[in-house]
């Protein structure tokens, strides 16, 4: 079994201590991730913070040729990382519309050559006879990095480049679900950045608490749950961390009666279960004018029939397993409570194959706003289908809950479309369409789902401060 150690001030380090990775769609062993302490963490940090100085001091096109070698070697090892990630996630290597580990790893490619080519150029805010007045972003120091199961290295990668190219070093901890994929990649970059550029330590949530309140961590960026979050924003407090906070979401989606039904199932079908459903910004809720409910329904039943839910390794897989034990207990008890309350299940519903965390493309009608598959985020391939008559019903609903992170309206008519979107309280609004994110297109949530963004020129920004800097002329 091949053997995975932390990466710290350019070395690699084993550890006393490990920890078992679960393949989810065996639940036999995929190898040990080394178990990161508080000293790991400390000398982590410590190495951040020694090499900030000269790395700070490097141009934007320095850091950007080594972050392009990242992708470089990265690319000629996919074969290698595409699997880990199957085996550690789950997810298919191809997949249903190729939305498994060959397009995270393409993300990751796409994501890391699109952000390095990006700069943020000082900003002239006044030049006359009494003075020059510019603006200029400066890194912030040591950035700590903390990340879910759900995309392991994409999700790692739209952390570190943003923050190392603006001239920040990095500690990072992958989730404790899957830290192979994410310990290999930094295996495989070491020798491109300076030592203590980028570190990475594999623990537990105990190790994301210690850096969260870490003295000489100057940001946390986070993605995860909202519970977490808020843990993070209150020990956050102690050195006054600024915080990028990434968090849940339970996106509701619009059709309205004019919708175009058979255009649209397609796009609907692949937004909501894609990653079986375990994307933050997936499609949660969907919110059906009764005109054309009816035929949505027995379209998106059709195109789940064609789906095989099965071990990602395997060619013809269209869905792999859900992540691991907890989230298949959650999708399973949601699913039982909705049966409880009268829930219509199309498809679905039953679990065939324990020999894995398997469950199936489930879709679920008959049921109501405040039946908790409406009102949690389910994170899993189950979608409860809403039908309404009235569009204020439809907007109150999709705005009701605490979380903000996206939406979506459905229609022929786009004038008429924006409108209603325009009301949606969340970061991303889609019409059309749903969890379409690019590289230059600033995204993150409001309400629960947490502030700031990632992505763009926004998204570099939150890894500097602003230093203003007066010349005076008269
Ligand atoms: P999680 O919050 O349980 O864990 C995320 C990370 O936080 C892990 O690395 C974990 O070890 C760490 N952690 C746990 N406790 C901590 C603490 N007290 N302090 C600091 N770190 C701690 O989330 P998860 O179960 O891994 O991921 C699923 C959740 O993430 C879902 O709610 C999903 O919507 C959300 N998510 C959001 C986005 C987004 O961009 N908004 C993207 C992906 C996932």
């Amino acid at each position: 079994m091949k053997q995975f150690n932390l990466l710290i001030n350019g070395n690699s380090i084993s550890t006393t201590e490990h920890f078992d990775i679960i393949n989810p769609a065996n639940k036999s062993v995929v190898a040990q991730s080394p178990k990161a302490n508080i000293e790991h963490l400390n000398d982590a940090v410590a190495a951040a913070n020694a090499a900030f100085p000269k790395w700070s001091a490097l141009t934007y096109q320095q850091r950007r040729d080594l972050l392009i070698k990242i992708a470089d070697i990265i690319e000629s090892n996919g074969d290698e990382l595409m699997q880990l990630l199957t085996k550690e996630q789950g997810k298919p290597l191809k997949g249903f519309a190729n939305l498994g580990s060959g397009f995270e790893f393409g993300g990751t490619l796409a994501w890391i050559r699109a952000t390095a080519s990006m700069e943020l150029a000082p900003e002239v805010i006044q030049d006359n006879e009494t003075a020059r007045i510019e603006l200029h972003r400066k890194p912030l120091g040591v950035i700590g990095s903390i990340t879910p199961w759900n995309y392991p290295l994409l999700i790692s990668i739209w952390h570190i480049i943003p923050a190392l190219l603006t001239g920040n070093t990095v500690v990072l901890k992958p989730s404790e679900m899957t830290p192979l994929t994410v310990l290999r990649f930094g295996e495989l970059i070491k020798d491109i950045l300076p030592a203590g550029v980028l570190n990475i330590v594999s623990g537990d949530g105990s190790i994301g608490a210690s850096m969260s309140s870490h003295q000489d961590i100057q940001k946390i960026v986070f993605t995860g749950s909202t519970a977490t979050g808020k843990a993070i924003m209150k020990s956050a407090s102690v050195n006054l961390k600024r915080l990028t906070l990434e968090l849940g979401g339970n996106d509701a989606a619009i059709v309205l009666e004019d919708a175009d039904i058979k255009a649209i199932t397609p796009k609907i079908f692949a937004t909501a279960f894609i990653n079986n459903g375990q994307t933050c910004a997936a499609l949660k809720r969907l919110y059906v004018h009764e005109s054309v409910h009816d035929e949505l329904c027995t379209a998106l039943t059709s195109m789940a029939g064609n789906m095989k839910t099965g071990n990602g390794l395997v060619e013809d897989t269209d869905f792999g397993p859900l992540q691991n034990k907890k989230q298949f207990e959650i999708v399973n008890s949601l699913a039982e409570d909705a049966r409880k309350n009268g829930a219509n299940f199309l498809c679905g519903g039953e679990v065939i194959d324990d020999s894995g965390y398997f469950y199936p493309i489930t879709l679920v009608n008959n049921i109501k706003d405040g039946t908790r598959l409406v009102d949690e985020e389910q994170f899993g391939p189950i979608l409860p289908i809403i039908k309404f008559s009235n569009i204020e019903d439809a907007i109150n609903s999709a705005n009701r809950l605490s979380f903000g992170l996206g939406g979506s309206v459905w229609s022929t008519d786009i004038e008429k479309a924006q409108q209603i979107a325009s009301r949606l309280e969340c970061g991303t609004v889609w019409i059309n369409n749903h969890a379409m994110i690019q590289p230059d297109a600033p995204f993150g949530g409001v309400k629960a789902s947490g502030f700031g963004v990632e992505f763009g020129l926004d998204g570099l920004k939150e890894f500097t401060s602003i230093q203003t800097v007066q010349i005076s002329k008269s």
